[in-house]
């Protein structure tokens, strides 16, 4: 299918710079086919996989047919859940940030009503919403629709999925005759052909085919595990290619919670989303794993439900998903936008049957796979080592110690094996070196070189416990607990750092578990970190001339920076 740039596609100056502004090189196609249809005013049912640009291919049309000077509701956006369209309403505020007078606003259900009814009299265009909130505003009148121009069906088969089929109905009925219909989802079962059928007109049908070049580029391996070995197998696989971020998914919550708990014994920065958890917790949940507050997030299905992260490297299918749409789904979340993503499934006993139809039905391209061996993932390390060290002696960037070399040398060994020895200290006794009431470490990581001093941290450290209140819960609101000093350190979003980065690398280096790290702010050249009052003089002590990312840090109390 073909792409074209933006610029050929008839959009104003305004969006055309904000999608620049926004990093998109052209039009993907679905973009590219949806887009000139939606202009011209076309009624438009749109399917294409999961990550392939649906959003800015209904936005983009959305906002250009928005006419800013009137103050009434134009375009009407359904979506299945509360994470979605706060997602949607984000997209949209981007792409409209040029054109003066275009509002959007988010509506949903949990959300005190008088704040949406505000935004509605404000004048907001562009209404991005769930069925059930949405229908209750028309229900009280505190949303008119007389001017709407559009209404769009985003996620479409999620909606039937989660039983909104009759409020949608509803809503349909309340929209006027005029305005133009837009479906779009990742698949379309029958039941979207009725809606289809009834709600528009002549509609243009586009059907973007996953294909290698415009899908996501994912490499899909299934490999046969016996139940109980399955979560040793994951935390190898996770190992052998340093996966930092990630969903695993589990069909239970039971399993989420039970996995949760084994991984972050293993020293794995985890949390987790299933349908007992509140609301709340899921948003905070959501909002700490995008902004990469940490490693793997563990869930079902429903809880992972348009979940919107870009950038994941991998998915894991712990247990098998229902059917070859669920895969289809759950791995969408990985190699989005041209990145390359990997997708792995475990399968144990009798599992593989369901695997191989799901593969022959869904037409699925999964390959067999194999665990690593602990020796391969030690090789792996091994050769990282290699790398790190050889690039630290290339660029002459250490502590010379030519005192105690000396003398080692005097007493009559060799180069050769005083650095061997050097090299068993860093590896082997680092587990033992650790001090009692340290964060639990897995032996795998334990084992790793990378908590060493001097030498940036390729492995993570401990995840510290959560019960101790884990330092990146309250990000950008450091200074304010009982106990803690806030120091100022010289690395920021600019060296791409992440919040576990930073308390990986103080638990790591000066050997205190991640717990006394407190509350951390990122900014862009610099961050605030709140650290445990009673350790803060040995943090700064012993930050002092690490380096991370890149940059040799310079630790100071916030209060002495200015
Ligand atoms: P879908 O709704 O089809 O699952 P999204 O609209 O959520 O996909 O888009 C997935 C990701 O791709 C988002 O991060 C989005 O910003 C990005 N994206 C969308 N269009 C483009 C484009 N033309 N070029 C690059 N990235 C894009
Ligand atoms: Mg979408």
């Amino acid at each position: 299918m073909e792409k074209r740039p933006f610029n050929e596609l008839g959009l104003s100056a305004e969006v055309l710079k904000a999608v620049d502004k926004l990093g998109f090189e052209e039009a993907s196609p679905i973009q590219t086919a949806v887009i000139p249809a939606l202009l011209e005013g076309r009624d438009v049912v749109g399917q294409s996989a999961t990550g392939s640009g649906k959003t800015a291919a209904f936005a983009i049309p959305a906002i250009e047919r928005v006419d800013p000077k009137l103050k009434r509701v134009q375009v009407l956006i359904l979506c299945p859940t509360r994470e979605l369209a706060v997602q949607v309403a984000e997209e949209v505020n981007k792409l409209a940030a040029f054109k003066r007078g275009v509002m959007e606003v988010p509506i949903y259900g949990g959300q005190p009503y008088d704040r949406q009814i505000r935004a509605l009299q404000a004048g907001a265009q562009i209404v991005i919403g769930t069925p059930g909130r949405v229908m209750d505003h028309m229900e009280r009148g505190t949303m008119r629709l007389d001017e709407l121009k559009m209404v769009i069906l985003d996620e479409c088969d999620r909606m039937l999925d989660m039983g909104f089929r009759d409020d949608i109905e509803t809503v349909m009925a309340g929209t006027p005759p005029g305005r133009q219909s837009l479906f779009f989802s990742a698949t379309m079962p029958p039941a979207i052909r009725g809606l289809i059928k009834r709600y528009t007109n002549n509609p243009v049908e586009v059907k973007i085919q996953a294909s290698a070049q415009n899908t996501p580029q994912v490499e899909q391996i299934y490999f046969e595990v016996q139940r109980r070995a399955k979560v040793e197998a994951l935390t190898r696989l996770i190992d052998r290619y340093d996966f930092r971020h990630g969903i695993v998914f589990c069909s239970t919550k039971i399993m989420v919670d039970e996995l949760d708990e084994l991984l972050h014994a293993r020293g794995y920065a985890t949390d987790r989303l299933h349908g007992d958890i509140s609301q709340t917790q899921r948003n905070r949940v959501t909002e700490k794993f995008k902004r990469k507050g940490f490693e793997f997030l563990i869930a079902t299905d429903v809880a992972a439900r348009g979940l919107d992260v870009d950038d994941l490297e991998v998915v894991f299918n712990f247990d098998l998903p229902n059917d070859a749409e669920d895969y289809t789904h759950r791995i969408g979340r990985t190699g989005r936008a041209g990145k390359s993503g990997r997708a792995f499934t475990f399968v144990s006993n009798r599992e593989i049957y369901k695997l191989q139809s799901m593969i022959r039905y869904g037409k699925l391209d999964i390959q067999r796979g194999r665990i690593p061996s602990i020796d391969e993932i030690e090789e792996v390390k091994e050769n990282k080592f290699f790398e790190k060290l050889r690039t630290t002696l290339e660029a002459g960037e250490y502590t010379r110690h030519e005192r105690t070399i000396d003398r080692l040398l005097e007493q009559g060994h060799a180069s050769t094996e005083i650095a061997s020895a050097l090299i068993h200290l860093m590896q082997g006794g680092m587990a033992e070196a650790l001090p009692p009431g340290s964060p639990p470490v897995a032996p795998s990581r334990a084992e790793s070189y990378g908590q060493q001093e001097n030498y940036e941290t390729p492995d993570r450290a401990p995840a510290h416990d959560r019960h101790e209140k884990p330092a990146y819960d309250r990000p950008g609101r450091t200074g304010r607990e009982q106990g803690y000093v806030t120091l100022f350190f010289n690395v920021g979003r600019k060296q791409a750092i992440t919040p576990s980065d930073l308390v990986g690398k103080i638990a790591g280096v000066t050997r205190h578990p991640g717990g006394i790290v407190g509350a951390i702010d990122l900014k862009q050249r610099h961050s605030l970190v709140d650290v445990a009052e009673a350790q803060a003089d040995d943090v700064l002590q012993k930050m002092a001339g690490v380096r991370l990312k890149g940059v040799t840090l310079q630790p100071v109390p916030a209060a002495q920076a200015g």
